[in-house]
């Protein structure tokens, strides 16, 4: 196979060399005799496994005795309703920031719990702008505060954290891991695997621990914090196999000397891309340059007739799943850990090549 470089918003790419270590561990695993498919996740095995990606990750995001974490299913989707669900705490307002096609997803979920307080909102501008944190709405009855630190679709990122009085909630799905933050900041950190930690089936949560323990009456046991803590997140059968393979990704991001040194590379390659997308008339990205994301970067064609075309011959360059989402139009491409600093050189290469044939 000829090198693919696949820059997918999610399911994304993985790191080869996982890719690598799950073939060769794919019909044995250490001494188990079988798959770490086919295997309790009450053995001895997996146990080491589960105990190991934890303390791994602990490791990797710097994240205090004072919080949880969590290995779940359900995807950060279900995080938008198990967040309101133990988050509210007898309260009936959450505020939440508005600012882009999964915010807003969280926000319609919220909406089934309580009063939702949107105090930003860049519908406006078609998340392409933040507004700054002194312009917010912020209800200070409020639970909580939502927000998204990565909007996924419209490459829309924040360059600041909001500092509120009340516990800071952010969907981390299409950031977490890309570099070093604070986690004490945080009263929930939540991201599903599928997009920079591994493969689907798998929802991380990194929770402080005082704010488990008052979930809202008659809701599903599976979704209490409490219930998932308390057991390891194994009240059920976890997510066995995605389970595994972040487990791999987290080894091999410490191999690579950790999030100080994914900062780098991630900031280098969002860098390139930019720049060349500046360069040039022939391609734009409309967002507001401080709150460009390094992970997923929407690019647009000035003849958007030739999206068709681009996409067809970069397909056949070996640069894969560039189509920018239904929304936004033009090409996308994401470029989480597992994209090398090679394949965006080569994805540059490539548009201005396009660009001196078409433009
Ligand atoms: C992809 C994505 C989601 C949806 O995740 P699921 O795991 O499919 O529920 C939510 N939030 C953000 C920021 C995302 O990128």
């Amino acid at each position: 196979m000829s090198q693919i470089y696949n820059f997918s918003a999610g399911p994304a790419m993985l790191p080869t060399q996982v890719l690598k270590q799950m073939q060769g561990e794919l019909l044995e695993y250490g001494n188990a005799k079988a798959s770490v498919m086919e295997i309790s996740h009450r053995g001895a095995d997996f146990m080491a496994m589960a105990q190991k990606s934890e303390a791994d990750l602990r490791g990797l995001m710097n994240i205090p005795d004072n919080y949880k974490v969590l290995f779940l299913q359900g995807g950060a989707s279900a995080q938008f309703s198990m967040v309101p669900i133990n988050l509210l705490r007898g309260k009936t307002t959450a505020n939440y920031a508005h600012t882009g096609h999964w915010s807003k997803k969280a926000i319609a979920e919220g909406e089934r719990y309580c009063k939702v307080n949107i105090c930003t909102d860049s519908s406006g501008n078609k998340y392409t702008n933040i507004d700054d944190f002194s312009k917010w709405h912020i209800d200070e009855k409020g639970a909580y505060l939502h927000y998204t630190p990565n909007e996924t679709i419209a490459g829309l990122e924040f360059d600041y954290v909001p500092e509120v009085d009340m516990p800071l909630v952010a969907d981390m799905s299409s950031t977490i891991l890309s570099r070093e933050i604070d986690v004490s900041k945080y009263g929930v950190i939540y991201a599903g695997a599928q997009k920079n930690i591994g493969i689907a089936g798998l929802t991380i949560v990194i929770v402080r621990e005082d704010l488990i323990g008052s979930v809202v009456k008659n809701q599903p046991i599976l979704f209490d914090y409490a219930t998932q803590a308390n057991n390891d997140s194994m009240y059920n059968t976890p997510s066995t196999y995605p389970w595994y393979v972040a487990a791999r990704v987290f080894e091999w991001l410490k191999a690579q000397g950790g999030l100080s040194a994914m900062a780098k590379i991630n900031q280098n390659k969002a860098n390139t891309l930019y720049e060349a997308i500046d360069a040039s008339d022939f391609y734009s990205n409309p967002v507001a340059k401080k709150y460009r994301s390094w992970m997923n970067v929407p690019f647009l064609l000035a003849d958007e007739n030739l999206n068709g075309l681009f996409l067809e011959k970069a397909t056949n360059n070996g640069l894969i799943t560039l189509k920018g989402h239904r929304s936004v139009g033009g090409m996308r491409a994401s470029i989480y850990n597992a994209m090398p600093q090679e394949g965006v050189d080569q994805l540059v290469g490539f548009m201005q090549d396009f660009e001196k044939e078409n433009g």
